[in-house]
């Protein structure tokens, strides 16, 4: 329980004729393009104006397939105007289906009672439970998303009719990445993002619906056409039938996670209007070029016979593209992955080269005497590309190993929803930033990072615009500088632990 970090997907959908529908099949297919946020556990809250018991919420752990799989049953009874739904990542061992979202909030008063799903981190969870815990309110579980319930309550209490006051009074206390999707009993719908915008959220419009998603294909896998990023500090509201796009706070600014591109988002999401495809194949001819130089000795035919780049699947795949294409080297699946649904027992093996080994078949007829550029999206602990190069090696019988990464050296920990957290388990904080360190380490003939002015540069946003906390050390919010020296003081006095616990 103490190890719970979500890192998910959130989604709402309004039903702006007012009559009750099933919001299972809207809600399911949303979810189900935001997979990649989380595979642990997925849920939803409905409103029905015309029901007795109007606000309803189910959740369980397991895949949006699995969770959604008594559909006939849920599209049944699940009927309504408005409707929340979430998507769960977390480390492992924090299965317990009380974590799951939506968190549901009881209360006899219609505009307390409200369902809500988070997306983020609140960094200065601490101080905000001892608050809480002054006023005697007493968190059972170790998710942020608890302690939001209780926030938004208290506000609740004070200005029930004007929702935008409560989360500006919320993002007056709060230091972090929050993004959030609200209903109440009142027949309101919130959908509401930061004020620096560091996880993503757009919305769009259908004929009779209005709905909003952390990503722009859950939005497409409904039909809508046009998405628009939700701007920092805003909220969409939606009230009875009436939707309004509200700037709740004007203390706002941009921070967007630079990981979004690279890893976590989904490949054929748009986010603040550059397609996570394109950034991602951008990167790779960025790194490209950069190579060009140190290849400069190397000749055309020894180019074509020797070498060959390989993606490590998924994510990967287009900075792989970009990367072949700049140099003109063919590229090969050297890496398959093994599209498992088990992934229990896969999870369950003994030590790190079986379990890489399990999820990636190794293809030798491509690899055999070779070259191998190998193209990672990034490297965070270095265990999975350790044990990669060593399948490459053993069992793909290549001849050098050369790993290109999109991603700048991760140094410092992020405190705003990304799973890593301190400084132990970074592969550069390990080597001290020592390239030949870290190509000891990994095994690898050579290593070469993306620099962090080129990562800019393919992501097509401006430095201000964009968090690179994790690889300057430089943060955001006041509280992600404040935690990054406690990390550090923990990591030198040996402490292996989570800061903003
Ligand atoms: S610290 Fe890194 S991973 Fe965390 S939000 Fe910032 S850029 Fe993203």
């Amino acid at each position: 329980m103490s190890e719970i970090h979500d890192e998910c997907g959130i989604a709402a959908v309004a039903l702006l004729d007012g009559k009750d529908e099933s919001l299972i099949p809207l809600l399911y297919s949303m979810l189900l393009k935001m997979q990649n946020r989380g595979h642990l556990a997925a849920g939803f809250a409905t409103f029905a104006p015309h029901q007795k018991k109007c606000l309803k919420r189910y959740r369980e752990n397991g895949s949006v397939n699995h969770v959604f799989s008594p559909f006939a049953t849920l599209k049944d009874q699940y009927k309504g105007t408005k409707g929340i739904g979430h998507t769960r990542y977390a480390v492992s061992g924090s299965t317990d289906v009380e974590c799951a979202q939506p968190f549901l909030h009881r209360d006899g008063h219609i505009q307390r009672r409200f369902a809500i799903a988070f997306n983020g981190n609140i960094a200065n969870y601490r101080e905000r439970k001892e608050a809480l815990a002054q006023k005697n309110i007493a968190l059972e579980t170790t998710v942020d998303t608890e302690l939001l319930l209780y926030e938004i309550n208290e506000e609740l209490a004070q200005h029930a009719d004007n929702l935008p006051s409560v989360f500006a009074n919320l993002a007056a206390r709060l230091d972090g990445a929050y993004n959030l999707a609200f209903i109440n009993a009142n027949d309101e719908l919130a959908v509401v993002r930061d004020p620096l915008g560091i996880r993503p959220i757009c919305y769009g419009f259908k004929d009779g619906l209005v709905a909003a998603a952390s990503e722009s294909v859950a939005l497409e896998n409904i039909g809508i056409e046009n998405i628009t990023d939700l701007p920092p500090g805003t909220m969409l509201l939606v009230k009875k039938n009436d939707v309004s796009i509200v700037p709740y706070t004007t203390k706002t600014g941009r921070a967007h996670c630079m990981f979004e591109w690279i890893y976590f988002s989904n490949v054929c999401s748009m986010i603040e209007g550059r397609s996570v495809y394109e950034a991602r194949r951008a990167l790779g001819h960025l790194l490209g070029k950069r190579e060009r130089e140190r290849l400069a000795g190397v000749s055309e035919v020894e180019l074509a016979h020797d070498y060959i780049v390989i993606p490590v699947p998924n994510s990967a795949l287009p900075i792989s593209k970009g990367f072949a294409e700049e140099l003109g080297i063919r590229e090969e699946e050297g890496l398959i992955k093994v599209e498992s649904s088990e992934r229990t027992f896969i999870d369950s093996a003994e030590n790190k080269l079986e379990k890489v080994a399990n999820k990636f078949d190794v293809n030798r007829a491509v690899l055999e005497g070779k070259k191998v550029y190998v193209i990672e999206d990034s490297i965070v602990r270095g265990n999975t590309a350790k044990s990669l190069v060593e399948l490459l090696r053993t069992r793909g019988k290549v001849r050098e190993v050369h790993y290109r990464v999109a991603c700048p050296p991760i140094k410092s920990p992020c405190f705003y929803g990304i799973d890593m957290s301190t400084f132990q388990e970074l592969l550069a904080m390990q080597t001290e930033g020592d390239i030949t360190k870290m190509e000891k380490l990994l095994g690898v003939d050579s290593l070469v990072y993306q620099s962090v002015d080129d990562l800019i540069t393919g992501l097509g946003l401006r430095r201000e615009q964009l968090c690179l906390g994790c690889l300057t050390g430089k943060y955001p919010t006041p509280k992600g500088d404040e935690l990054v020296k406690e990390a550090l003081g923990n990591y030198q006095a040996g402490i292996k632990k989570r800061t903003y616990e």
